[in-house]
């Protein structure tokens, strides 16, 4: 695989793989999101998580990575990312944020989506929009010959002209063969960083986590989930995108 500046550049059929990989994800993500009502535990999540996988023959690509516990990231209200499932039960109000990869063919795939229990109010609404619209602007500059910044820019310019904040400690990453490859895509603007062309064939994990606070987060004492050091809401999008010469292309679509 060729690499520039330490990141791989997929071939067409790389691609190809890595677009099976995250398709499966995309479909799971949706049936988590239809599965989210009051009453069920987060640990209802896992388990169909873990039979999809099953179903569709893949390795859930978080269960065992650097130790993580389970097949799925559950984090629910200020909980950012890295959350257990368990035996917590959704109230309505709830958000529930997952956050998933699996390997298809030696590829990983890597979405995430947050889903609101019942209806959402003005806050919550907000805070789903905002985010979900930042990935989308993010994405949008995951063109050949931008600057891999651009992105970064773009989603924090979104989320703060929308009076949120965006986390600093978690950014996204490269994907292929491996979950975490180069480049780092921070949800800011880096100060100082070197220029990072965007080119054909690099595969971007593209990850707002949005707050309806401080950008401030810290680790509970499971030494995995990430909170909201103010305990404000907290919201996570992610798409895995190739970057294509006809412009982006979000590989973790259902269809
Ligand atoms: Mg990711």
């Amino acid at each position: 695989m060729k690499k520039v500046r330490g990141i791989f550049l997929k071939n067409d059929l790389e691609i190809a793989s890595m677009r099976q990989a995250c398709r499966i994800v995309a479909i799971i993500l949706g049936e988590l999101r239809e599965a989210v009502r009051p009453g069920v535990k987060t640990m209802l999540f896992e388990e169909i998580a873990r039979k999809r996988c099953d179903d569709f023959k893949v390795k859930p690509a978080f269960l065992g990575m650097y130790g993580f516990p389970f097949a799925l990231c559950c984090s629910v209200n200020e909980e950012v990312v890295h959350g257990f499932p368990s035996d917590r039960v959704l109230v309505p109000g709830d958000l529930v944020s997952f956050d998933m990869g699996v390997v298809y063919d030696g590829f990983y795939g890597d979405a995430a989506t947050t889903a609101v229990v019942g209806e959402p109010d003005e806050a919550r609404a907000k805070l789903l929009d905002v985010t979900r619209e930042s990935l989308a602007q993010g994405i949008e500059q995951a063109v050949a010959g931008n600057d891999l910044y651009d992105i970064s820019r773009a989603v924090q310019k979104y989320v703060e002209g929308h009076g949120l904040s965006v986390v600093r400690r978690f950014v996204g990453h490269g994907i292929g063969r491996k979950l975490h490859e180069k480049p780092e895509i921070p949800n800011f603007e880096p100060k100082g960083a070197p220029r990072v062309p965007l080119m054909p064939g690099m595969v971007l994990a593209i990850e707002p986590m949005v707050t309806a606070g401080g950008p401030d987060v810290e680790v509970l004492s499971d030494n995995w989930t990430a909170v909201t050091k103010d305990r404000s809401l907290s919201a996570h999008f992610e798409h895995t995108v190739a970057v294509t010469r006809n412009g982006p292309r979000i590989l973790s679509l259902p269809d």
